[in-house]
């Protein structure tokens, strides 16, 4: 692309960006790069208004500086993070803070040494937080990219490529917020807004933009077929463990058996499902399978004394994953416990 031409368009972008630009988002009014690598975190998986509504603040609240957030407990990490599923993410995030604090560091190769950071989130960070020259390339801008150059297909080095070779070195920090709000307000992935649009000028896509990116072919959801037992002691505690998998790593889960299992091994003993009581089914779903599980309550006829036991109180406070919070909703709580099940 020429030269001047890329000139023009980052003029338009840049006026297009002051009238139009999303800048009161608090991620794009803040000077300190923890605040930056937290949000950008947060928005891999998540919606804008979601990470803004119920996250952003009050993780920030809790953990106001990359060191607040190495000395955090894991546990209190995940149980800020509730809700917000992708739990790698969280566990990455505490454990690239205790590697860098009590700052993060200024160049590629460094962030890129740390846990969970990729080259998108090097590169936000270093164009939000430090102001240095790096192209963004998350979904909206992925979508612009294969537009401009109208192309089908491409891999991410390829349009990482391309974003850096229209990048306003000179403004990296408004320019990469333009061109994520050019995405999510002008060009949509269905009936983009070419006629507002900046870059209609250099945009070779621009005749049938809803040609690019080709569409992905649609998988079906892989199901995976589950039976939970939640065990009650004599006392009305709970039998609750922080999972110690990849997955869900850091969240308490109740115990988890196979479809075709017909008893819970525990503490030495066969428990049979089919004697105990049958709470109902719960489905959540993840990013790469839809969990079906039907719940069964077993109750003890003793008080257990180790620390997995939890009485209904204390268990609002655990990290929780999504399916476990559904599961506490069919539990036969107290009546004062019952603001648990939210
Ligand atoms: Fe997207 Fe249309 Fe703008 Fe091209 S001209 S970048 S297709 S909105």
């Amino acid at each position: 692309m020429k030269t001047a031409s890329v000139k023009a368009f980052h003029r338009a972008l840049d006026q297009w960006y002051r009238q139009h630009g999303r800048h009161d988002l608090p991620w794009r009014n803040t000077a300190d790069p923890y605040h930056v690598y937290v949000s950008e975190i947060m928005l891999q998986q998540t919606q804008v208004k979601t990470v803004l509504a119920r996250f952003y603040h009050p993780f920030l609240e809790q953990f106001p500086t990359l060191q607040a957030l190495a000395d955090a407990p894991q546990e209190a990490v995940m149980k800020q993070w509730e809700g917000l599923g992708y739990y790698s993410r969280a566990r990455n995030l505490h454990a690239a803070a205790k590697a860098a604090a009590p700052a993060l560091p200024a160049s590629y190769e460094a962030l890129m040494a740390l846990p969970g950071i990729g080259k998108n989130t090097a590169h936000a960070v270093l164009a939000f937080g430090f102001h240095q020259p790096y192209a963004v390339m998350e979904a909206n801008v992925k979508r612009i990219m294969h537009r401009l150059f109208a192309v089908e297909t491409a891999t991410t080095a390829e349009l990482f490529e391309k974003a850096g070779s229209l990048l306003n070195r000179d403004e990296p920090f408004h320019y990469n917020q333009a061109m994520m709000d050019l995405g999510a307000m002008v060009c949509l992935p269905k009936r983009p807004l070419c006629h507002e649009c900046p870059a209609q000028p250099i945009c070779m896509g621009r005749a049938a933009p809803e040609s690019y990116p080709a569409a992905a072919p649609k998988k079906p959801t892989p199901v995976r077929r589950k039976r939970v037992v939640v065990l009650r002691d004599a006392r009305g505690h709970y039998y609750l463990t922080p999972r110690t998998s990849r997955f869900l790593g850091g969240l308490y889960g109740f115990i988890e058996l196979e479809e075709d299992a017909t008893s819970c091994h525990f503490n030495g003993q066969d428990y049979r499902l089919d004697a105990m009581q049958p709470l109902g089914n719960i489905t959540q779903i993840y990013s790469h399978f839809r969990l079906d599980a039907f719940v069964y309550l077993a109750t003890l006829d003793v008080g257990m004394n180790s620390g997995d036991w939890h009485p209904p109180e204390a268990m609002a406070k655990l990290p929780l994953s999504g399916a476990e919070l559904k599961i506490l909703r069919l539990l036969p709580l107290p009546c004062d416990a019952r603001a648990l099940q939210r």
